[in-house]
């Protein structure tokens, strides 16, 4: 049995699609900020939180779990910076708790949701692993931070664990039937596409005066089914015994800025949109974009879908559900 923990959020949810078709899969969410609807029906439910030890306790010694995959966390960037205190105790305390009963019951094959923001300013023009880490705000220290417990519990505990640092998940299930459904919503694209349904009066784009060269700031955007597909591969290799430790990042290797982004949405929905121009967020690197040559050199793992199919993928999504 694979545990989920966060399952009923928007990458967990694509990765259970993936996983349910081989795997018997126990989900443990708070809702929180997940839906119960998106988590596919083959697995069991528990609604409950990870930093609650007894729901842990009962949850470790009612099942029998190979390995731990953990998307459980606030990933909001601006947030992270007004209200650090949220980040560091359910994105570290909260961590800690999990792991803490996990060696408790010999738990011992874990696999972590990372992020692109543990590297702060990038110095590369493409971030590989090795890529200086050095966070610009709290929700990517409290990333970092779990990754260098990890790798002391490597050391101490014998934990094997997978780090997969996502650059810009985005994008649907391609049947349509889940995607991403934040509230609020703080996201680029959702935003641009609830605005282009008229959900939204404008798009309001943070920042002209960033340097690159348009001005605003470039991400790498990855399909959500692609990310599902590499926490699959990730997974393979804990239980095989082919990797005890990893750290991945997973991304496209292409950067698209926050204009070229609208103009995309505008191409693929052949709608105009009504922009503004704001200040700067507080927390955003002018340009994050990976390479992932490690997790394709070491596990095959490949990003398969481009920038118009991940858009038109959220699309279909964002029409069915007006
Ligand atoms: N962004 C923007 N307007 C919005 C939302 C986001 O200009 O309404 C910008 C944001 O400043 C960042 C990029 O779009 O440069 C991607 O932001 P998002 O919140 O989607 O993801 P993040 O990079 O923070 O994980």
């Amino acid at each position: 049995m694979i545990l989920i923990v966060g399952g009923a959020g928007y990458i967990g949810s694509h990765t259970i699609k993936e996983l349910v078709e081989k795997s018997e899969v126990l989900v443990l969410d708070n809702l929180s900020t997940g839906h119960q609807w998106a988590v596919d029906e083959r697995a069991i439910f528990v609604k409950g939180d990870l930093g609650n030890e007894e729901d842990l306790e009962k949850i470790f010694s009612s099942y029998t779990i190979d390995a731990v995959m953990h998307f459980a966390a606030n990933s909001l960037v601006g947030e992270s910076v007004i209200n650090p205190l949220k980040y560091y105790h359910n994105n570290v305390t909260e961590t800690l708790t999990l792991l803490k009963v996990m060696m408790k019951h010999n738990v011992k094959k874990f696999i972590f949701s990372s992020t692109a923001a543990t590297y702060g300013i990038p110095k590369d023009d493409f971030l590989t692993e090795l890529s200086l880490t050095k966070p610009i705000n709290p929700y990517g220290r409290s990333k970092l931070m779990i990754e260098q417990i990890l790798e002391d519990f490597f050391h101490a505990y014998d934990l094997h664990y997978v780090v997969l640092r996502y650059f810009n998940a985005a994008g649907a299930h391609e049947s349509s039937s889940i995607g991403e459904s934040h509230e609020p919503e703080t996201h680029l694209i959702p935003i641009i596409l609830q605005h282009l349904l008229g959900q939204r009066e404008k798009i309001s784009v943070f920042g002209t005066d960033y340097e690159t060269p348009d001005g605003t700031c470039i991400r790498d955007y990855i399909h959500v089914t692609d990310l599902a597909k590499a926490h699959i591969l990730a997974l393979n290799a804990l239980l095989t015994g082919r990797k005890q430790t990893a750290i991945y990042n997973l991304g496209n290797g292409t950067g698209y800025s926050v204009k070229e982004i609208i103009e995309t949405c505008e191409a693929v929905t052949e709608r105009q949109a009504k922009i503004e121009y704001v200040e700067r967020r507080a927390g955003d690197p002018a340009q994050l974009i990976a390479s992932s040559e490690k997790i394709f050199q070491e596990l095959g793992w490949k990003a398969q879908l481009k920038l118009p199919a991940i858009i038109e993928s959220a699309w279909n999504w964002h029409k069915r559900n007006v």
